[in-house]
């Protein structure tokens, strides 16, 4: 069956995609509920289980800020750790890496807004000053073998600003790249990537920036979230973050609403014979114990039907009376 399909005929690395699971991140930086930092390393080890390679586990943004991701020594302490296990954290800041750099942290994803007005609500500083202090955050991470990934946000549009130059988005991706980012994040911070958008953003990235790899970091604001991912792929993307449930979403950016859900991504991925290796059902169960945590329901869809082949009892439902 899968060789009928076009990704059959894909070499095997061409099919491999990486899944990086970031609700501990995004998602619970926009919950009202704290939760406790025990059920958040109960929940990341479950996600380890399940097979998930890439975690975004915290943020080492100020506890101020987001006082539901305070706790992010004591979570990533108390992780079951696996060699084969990257796990990351958000490093917004000189400060968020001077923390990062007393942890054991296998990757900080460093972090610009595309869009000046988004980066000043979002770190409170703009582009220019958030990029000047890349040389000296970078220094730290490369001192303690900590590898980067720079996640360019807004990169599609802004709600405040609208589209961003193709320009800005470059250098802000040339920035990173030079500051020793392996791989640029784009992100589609507020659900604004559509298919052409995606493909001409991409597009520049690439013509510019052809020594570094691209991911997308997608939110299902609008509904499309799974269509930009199928985009990404024709693209030659494979590289994508997904939050558990579909939780997620920017504080600082007015109807954010969550990320491409990662049982959902998995689904389409799996159906479409790519490879993940991270094992579907578990992450259902992950999303709905989160669900139960956070005491109220999630975006995710999968997570409520299953599988295609999740087989139900006949009588699970009621025979049509007429
Ligand atoms: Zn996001």
């Amino acid at each position: 069956m899968n060789e009928t399909m076009h990704t059959g005929r894909l070499p095997i690395h061409d099919r491999r995609v990486e899944v990086t699971e970031v609700g501990m991140r995004d998602g619970l930086q926009i919950e009202t509920t704290f939760v406790p930092t025990q059920r958040k390393i109960e929940l990341i080890n479950d996600m380890i289980e399940a097979g998930i390679r890439h975690i975004e586990v915290t943020s080492f943004v100020s506890p101020k800020a987001v006082p539901q991701l305070a706790d992010a020594e004591q979570v990533l302490a108390g992780i079951a750790r696996r060699p084969d296990t990257c796990l990351s954290a958000l490093v917004p800041n000189l400060r968020a890496a001077e923390r990062a750099a007393g942890t054991s942290i296998n990757r900080a994803v460093l972090l610009c807004s595309a869009s000046d007005t988004h980066n000043r609500k979002n770190l409170n500083r703009g582009v220019d000053d958030t990029l000047a202090a890349l040389p000296r955050i970078a220094a730290l991470m490369a001192a303690q073998r900590i590898g980067m990934y720079g996640a360019i946000a807004t990169a599609f549009g802004c709600p405040f600003e609208g589209d961003i130059a193709l320009d800005q988005v470059v250098r802000i991706g040339r920035a990173f790249r030079d500051a020793g980012a392996t791989v640029l994040v784009v992100s589609d911070t507020t659900g604004m990537a559509t298919p052409l958008n995606l493909r001409r953003v991409i597009g520049a990235l690439r013509d510019a920036l052809p020594d570094v790899e691209l991911a997308l970091h997608l939110h299902n604001t609008r509904g499309i979230g799974l269509a930009n991912v199928l985009v990404g792929l024709e693209e030659g993307i494979r590289r994508f973050d997904s939050s558990v449930g579909g939780l997620g979403g920017c504080p600082f950016a007015p109807g954010a609403t969550g990320n491409i859900s990662t049982e959902d991504l998995l689904f389409l991925l799996d159906e479409s014979g790519y490879e993940t290796g991270v094992d579907l059902n578990q992450v259902i169960d992950v999303a709905l114990k989160m669900e139960r945590i956070l005491g109220k329901r999630l975006q995710g869809q999968v997570m409520r039907a299953g599988p295609r082949l999740r087989l139900h009892e006949t009588n699970a439902v009621a025979t049509a009376a007429g």
